[in-house]
């Protein structure tokens, strides 16, 4: 189980129960990504998920109604496995590389070829698909639009890149960045230190209920380093 070599920082003035759990986490992100990436993955929430068997049930089917949500609405969901840190993102790869051991895309194509979705391109992913299809940049430019806002090139949507008889994308071996990483999205505003998905995507949706066992991993983890935080305050 995680314990911590290092002891807690200091911590100079009390701190909220709030504050205190946000630095529980933010200490779990620091300590434990790579352990609690691993013990997920050889499935230790089974062993803790006994030990509190009303976890598993608790609240389920209400948690499954908000995940279906996606299917029609449009946010991010928070996943139980760290992002990569911001300092280190080459090292701490450890939660996107156990995402994408598991996430299993169906081929629907639904992120390719709905209206509304942001597939901004950058500088190297538009020569990159010019050199291959040897289109000029003004071709290519034709089928996007500029956004003002970010300065940046979005494909128009449905993505003309998208076959919708053979269900693929035509460029696939130089796709933009962007569709490399989908259903990968930036972290929450309020749960900064974990992976978050797009619930509209289907397979995304299922990764997200098949996965939230792996909380009580976290959580654990999470009141370790609560208890650890105490002690020092003691
Ligand atoms: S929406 Fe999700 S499951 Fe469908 S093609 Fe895109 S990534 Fe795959
Ligand atoms: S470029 Fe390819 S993967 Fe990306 S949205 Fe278009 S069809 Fe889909």
């Amino acid at each position: 189980m995680l314990i911590p070599k290092k002891s807690s920082q200091k911590i100079s003035r009390k701190l909220s129960p709030e504050e205190k759990l946000a630095e529980a986490k933010r200490l779990c992100h620091i300590r434990c990504a790579s352990e609690c990436v691993d013990q997920k993955r050889k499935g230790l929430h089974q062993k803790l998920l006994k030990m509190r068997p009303h976890w598993s049930v608790l609240k389920r089917d209400e948690q499954h109604r908000t995940i279906d949500r996606g299917e029609t609405e449009p946010f991010d969901i928070a996943i139980p496995l760290p992002a990569k840190d911001r300092k280190d993102p080459e090292k701490t790869s450890w939660g996107v590389d156990l995402f994408w051991e598991r996430f299993r895309c169906t081929g629907c194509g639904r992120c390719c070829y709905t209206p509304g979705a942001g597939l901004y391109l950058d500088r190297e992913d538009m020569e990159r698909i010019c050199q291959h299809l040897g289109w000029s940049m003004k071709r290519l430019k034709s089928l996007c639009r500029r956004d003002k806002a970010q300065k940046a090139w979005a494909l128009k949507q449905p993505c003309p890149f998208y076959d919708s008889e053979g269900k693929g994308c035509t460029i696939y071996p130089v796709r933009p960045l962007t569709c490399t990483r989908y259903p990968l999205h930036p972290p929450l505003r309020e749960m900064p230190y974990n992976l978050a998905v797009d619930a509209f995507c289907p397979a995304a949706r299922e990764f997200v209920k098949e996965t939230l066992g792996w909380w009580i991993v976290c959580e654990t983890n999470w009141a370790r380093m609560l208890r650890d935080m105490d002690e020092k305050e003691e």
